[in-house]
């Protein structure tokens, strides 16, 4: 006894895949073809009410005898064709991978399991890429911080905090272009410490760099937070970028100097709609070597008619 094929019976698909290839084994067999078609009309409704009757899906066998071809479901076997002589192995074999292949094909549980094995690959997929795409946007995230970061050090004057030079230049630069675009007010106001020499040499360098560290929180404290931007130009040179105008400008130099008990020079200056970074910075310190030579311990704003003063003439 040989099982050629074993068959789920679900749907009435199912049925009908049944005859085909029980028909095909009968004919690949050499049985009588008539015969077998006749003897699965009545079989095919006595299957259909087992399978009501059992409730669950019916398995049904194509059994090969020495000499017939059988059809067996739960307790029944049933006779499909007889056959004159009995069936080459090779013949056979060639039919039982014949009818696994095609049923397998065709076998709905079997796609079905297929269907949702690749569902599942492609859900875990995805969820490998949602998480490797996660780990990568942290990644993006904490080097744009580090970079962040890098910048903002590179850009910061380590003994006062203050911005340094390079940061001075970038917000001078990006201020004057927003506001003459903007047509809103911008002030340069550049700070001297008067005679810090002497401060060092009297006190010594560290007591100097207290002095320098005062100055900057006198800025900060004499500026908005987040709005203004305090600078250390490098010595004892200093800058405020005020988003102000000129009487504001003035109270803040007021602030200053007060703050440094008189020990600092500041020119002020102004931007007007022709002035370029360049200009604007040349006004200012026109105005602070002006406040220099008046005496030191004041400001001198550009909206006074200031006669230049040179280097070499401030005392
Ligand atoms: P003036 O009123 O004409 O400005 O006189 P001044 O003595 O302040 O002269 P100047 O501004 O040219 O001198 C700045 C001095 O600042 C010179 C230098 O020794 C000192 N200095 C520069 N950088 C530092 C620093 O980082 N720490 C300290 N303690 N001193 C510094
Ligand atoms: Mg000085």
């Amino acid at each position: 006894m040989q099982n050629l094929l074993s068959l789920t019976i679900i749907v009435e698909p199912d049925r009908q895949r049944l005859v085909r290839f029980a028909m095909e084994a009968v004919e690949a067999l050499g049985a009588n073809v008539f015969s077998a078609t006749n003897r699965l009309d009545n079989l095919l409704p006595q299957l259909r009410d087992d399978g009501i009757r059992a409730h669950i899906p019916v398995e049904v066998n194509l059994v090969l005898n020495d000499l017939s071809l059988n059809l067996s479901w739960g307790d029944r076997h049933e006779t499909l064709a007889i056959l004159t002589a009995p069936a080459a192995p090779d013949i056979v074999t060639a039919l039982t991978t014949r009818l696994k292949h095609a049923s397998e094909l065709a076998d709905s549980t079997l796609l079905k399991r297929r269907n949702e094995q690749i569902t599942a690959d492609l859900e875990s997929a995805k969820q490998r890429a949602r998480a490797e795409m996660e780990q990568l946007e942290t990644l993006l995230e904490t080097k744009k911080n580090e970079l962040q970061q890098s910048i903002r050090t590179s850009q910061t004057d380590s003994l006062t905090g203050l911005y340094n030079r390079g940061g001075y230049d970038m917000r001078l630069h990006e201020a004057v272009l927003r506001c003459q675009r903007q047509r809103e007010a911008l002030c340069l106001m550049l700070f001297d410490l008067d005679k810090f020499k002497e401060i060092n040499d009297t006190f010594g360098h560290q007591v100097g760099d207290e002095f320098l560290k005062r100055m900057a929180n006198a800025l900060r404290a004499a500026i908005r937070e987040h709005v203004d931007h305090a600078c250390r130009m490098g010595g004892d040179e200093f800058a405020i970028v005020l988003f102000s105008d000129l009487t504001i400008a003035k109270r803040v130099a007021d602030k200053v100097i007060a703050s440094m008990e008189g020990k600092v020079s500041i020119g002020i200056a102004q931007l007007q709609g022709i002035d370029t970074v360049e200009t604007l910075i040349k006004r200012a310190d026109t105005v602070l070597y002006e406040a220099k030579h008046r005496g030191r311990g004041q400001f001198v704003a550009d909206d006074e008619v200031v006669e230049p003063k040179t280097a070499e003439s401030k005392n």
